[in-house]
């Protein structure tokens, strides 16, 4: 059961249960952090309602257990320095009784959260230390979240100030070691790092990181150093060595990032005043919140009109937006209207300042009020400034907030929120030739991510197969033929 947040200055949705544990969400989190330092950690569930889908008790003593894990490997340990020495060494002679996973800093914020989950994913499964590249802003948006010890690679790392350049054609690239055959899946032993290149323009002998084979030579570096922009968790469950493990972790299927992200994203308690000031202003009366994220690929600056025409054919169709009355008959209102409050986020105001017009120049059929609020308009994507990426972090919480959302086709921004809300979205369909899609927009299967960029590729047949196709819970995108998602 959960209450709409209509109650004033009340803002626990939820039944009332046992406190601790909806603070905790469910054992999600682990007790003990400092509060002051982030806020948002145990605040979160005064402002969530409580998840309908609740952690496996697995999955939470494997992330105790990590904690653990992070605490004697991570930075400043013995056992890092160890490792570090066997890095700088070049061999993997000698023990070292941690192996790391270092993920880099890279692309869109979105990208960014979606792809460091699946790293995160990928840590817990092959038992390393997920250790995060700041790039320009990590530590600005989200807290630590693992205990005693940081998740950021110290700046003090070998090869730091080359992550930029690492690409497929790296010497120590994976692919690129077996396109020249200085490596094969059977070598008795392996560099004391590898880079694999996992970014969307990665080639047939990158992807072969998604065979279990490969994945049993990957297990014998100490270091691996990541850079991708994308979902890869769907692919994750096609390898038959991860197969179990990921069931018993997660049982519900379509929960992963819906669990890893409210386990890993915290906002920093900059973010976070950006976060519940807006809540407390725009949503927090509100008898029902719908999220509306508008992402057009577009080169020309909209808004367009055929964009806006699809967002009035979806969320009337579906009936998670009142229609007007466009005779302006005069309607007596009841003296306390439901209030429905609209948050809308896109880089341009237009589609917002179109509805708020819509919904004051006339009445509701339903005799709902409509509030449209939208927190900014940035008009293009920036990697510079610093409030930017702020703002975005703080967009894509507040969308994750509502009771209901509509997002765009393709955005990973749509994917976090849906994610982390709990939610099935309503995707609008990518717009072809300037033109609405008939249907506008259709029920997301499951609130995972998709993943754009999947192999399609049978590892033990050694030929090209249809990847959507092998199991019943990882199929096709809905917003993205070629995608895969797991539902
Ligand atoms: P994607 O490109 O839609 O998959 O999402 P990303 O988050 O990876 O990259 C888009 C970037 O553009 C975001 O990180 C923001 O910096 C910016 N952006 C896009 N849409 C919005 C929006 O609605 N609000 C804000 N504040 N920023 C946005």
């Amino acid at each position: 059961l959960f209450i709409f947040p209509n109650s004033g200055s009340e803002h626990v949705l939820s039944q009332p249960t046992d406190k601790s544990n909806d603070k905790l969400l469910g054992g999600l989190l682990a007790a003990g952090f400092d509060e002051a330092s982030c806020t948002s950690r145990y605040q979160s569930y005064l402002y969530r309602k409580t998840s309908f889908y609740q952690p496996s008790s697995y999955l939470t003593s494997r992330l105790r257990n990590y904690e653990d894990l992070h605490k004697r490997c991570g930075p400043n340990t013995e056992s890092y320095y160890r490792a570090l020495e066997q890095l700088k060494s070049g061999q993997t002679v000698g023990s070292s009784d941690c192996k790391y996973v270092v993920w880099i800093s890279f692309s869109g914020l979105g990208n960014r959260i979606l792809s460091l989950a699946s790293t995160f994913l990928y840590a817990l499964l092959t038992n390393r230390v997920l250790l995060v590249d700041r790039g320009k802003d990590m530590a600005d948006l989200f807290c630590e979240p693992f205990p005693e010890k940081s998740w950021f690679l110290p700046m003090d790392f070998p090869f730091i100030d080359q992550f930029e350049s690492f690409d497929q054609k790296s010497s120590h690239c994976y692919g690129n070691m077996l396109k020249n055959s200085v490596l094969n899946a059977s070598a008795e032993s392996v560099p004391s790092y590898l880079y694999l290149h996992l970014v969307h323009d990665y080639d047939d002998h990158d992807k072969l990181f998604f065979c279990d084979e490969d994945q049993s030579l990957l297990a014998k570096a100490p270091w691996l150093i990541t850079k991708t922009d994308n979902y890869f968790v769907p692919s994750l469950f096609l390898i038959t060595s991860f197969e179990q493990e990921l069931s018993k972790l997660f049982p519900e299927k379509g929960t992963i990032f819906h669990h890893l992200g409210r386990y890993l994203f915290h906002p920093s308690n900059h973010v976070w005043g950006l976060i519940t000031r807006y809540y407390q202003i725009y949503l927090a009366k509100a008898d029902e919140s719908i999220g509306i994220q508008i992402r057009v690929f577009e080169s020309r600056p909209g808004p367009f009109k055929h964009v806006m025409d699809q967002i009035l054919a979806c969320t009337l169709k579906e009936k998670l937006l009142p229609e007007v009355d466009m005779q302006d008959s005069v309607v007596t209102l009841s003296e306390n209207p439901k209030l429905k409050a609209v948050l809308v986020t896109s880089l341009n105001s237009g589609y917002s300042e179109n509805l708020k017009n819509m919904y004051w120049e006339h009445p509701t059929l339903t005799g709902e009020v409509v509030g449209i609020y939208q927190p900014s308009h940035e008009e293009y994507q920036q990697t510079e400034k610093q409030m930017h990426n702020r703002k975005a972090w703080a967009e894509m919480y507040l969308l994750s907030l509502t009771d209901a959302l509509v997002t765009s086709s393709w955005s990973t921004f749509g994917y976090v929120a849906q994610g982390l809300g709990g939610l099935k979205s309503w995707i609008l369909y990518k717009p072809e030739n300037e033109t609405a899609p008939d249907p506008p927009c259709r029920r997301a299967m499951s609130m995972e991510p998709c993943f754009h960029a999947p192999p399609f590729y049978d590892c033990r047949a050694k030929k090209g197969t249809d990847t959507g196709a092998l199991v019943p819970h990882v199929r096709h995108c809905e917003d993205m033929s070629w995608g895969l998602k797991v539902i």
